[in-house]
């Protein structure tokens, strides 16, 4: 058997304290999941949760103590950063419930959910998919997974996104409006998840538009660092 072009290499991404290496499946994410976010994007912080996905070929793959280079994308003039705490699922399965949650995940990471907002909001206006805001070449830059079986409580973390130096986001996991048992229960209803999947668990308040130039730091207390320059 042969292909009639070179298959898309398998998306991996590099797991602290390892040389292997955690093969990617889909990316999902979950829209508004901290009260302040939702409500400087006018709304109230009090709906089911929701997801979006990107696709595992947007990652942007950054390793321990390098600075990674998250290309500015074309047709926005309002591209923001959203930090996010990144669920990696190892053991598939739908209907998983809440309790259970901790068997089916792998590790954890920092990301960003990049978004062309302005691309974004011309979609809600018109009630049309959100793919040309979200899921866009290079929108999902990541840092290396760290086992779960090395962080003691991720519920007790702090997120952070500094740019330039300067704090733009800054919270805390323990308020997330769906915490990370009921985000796995209500999107392993909906689909089955495999392992490799990806989960960007929702940004903090303080989203706002990077430009060239500008440099990226994002954290989660206990795991990598994520570094970037936006070129
Ligand atoms: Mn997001």
């Amino acid at each position: 058997m042969s292909y009639v072009f070179t298959p898309a290499p398998i998306v991996s991404i590099p797991i602290t304290g390892t040389d292997q290496r955690f093969p990617a499946h889909r990316v999902y994410c979950v829209g508004r999941n901290y009260e302040e976010h939702a409500k400087e994007m006018g709304f109230t912080g009090r709906e089911p949760p929701f997801f979006f996905l990107k696709p595992a070929d947007s990652l942007v793959i950054v390793n321990q103590g390098e600075t990674g280079t998250l290309p500015y994308p074309s047709l926005t003039q309002n591209f923001h950063h959203e930090i996010e705490l990144v669920v990696a699922i190892g053991k598939g399965g739908k209907n998983i419930q809440a309790k259970d949650t901790h068997a089916h995940i792998f590790g954890y990471a920092v990301g960003l959910d990049m978004t062309r907002r302005d691309l974004q909001g011309e979609m809600k206006k018109q009630g049309r998919p959100w793919c040309i805001g979200k899921a866009f070449d290079h929108s999902a830059p990541i840092g290396p997974i760290t086992p779960a079986s090395d962080l003691q409580k991720i519920e007790q973390a702090n997120i952070e996104l500094i740019v330039d130096g300067v704090i733009r986001q800054t919270s805390h996991i323990g308020k997330l409006i769906w915490n990370i048992g009921e985000i796995v229960e209500h999107l392993s209803a909906a689909w089955e998840l495999q392992p490799g999947d990806l989960i960007y668990s929702g940004t903090p308040e303080g989203v706002a538009a990077v430009d060239r130039g500008n440099v990226l730091v994002g954290k989660v207390s206990g795991l990598s660092d994520l570094t970037l320059i936006v070129k």
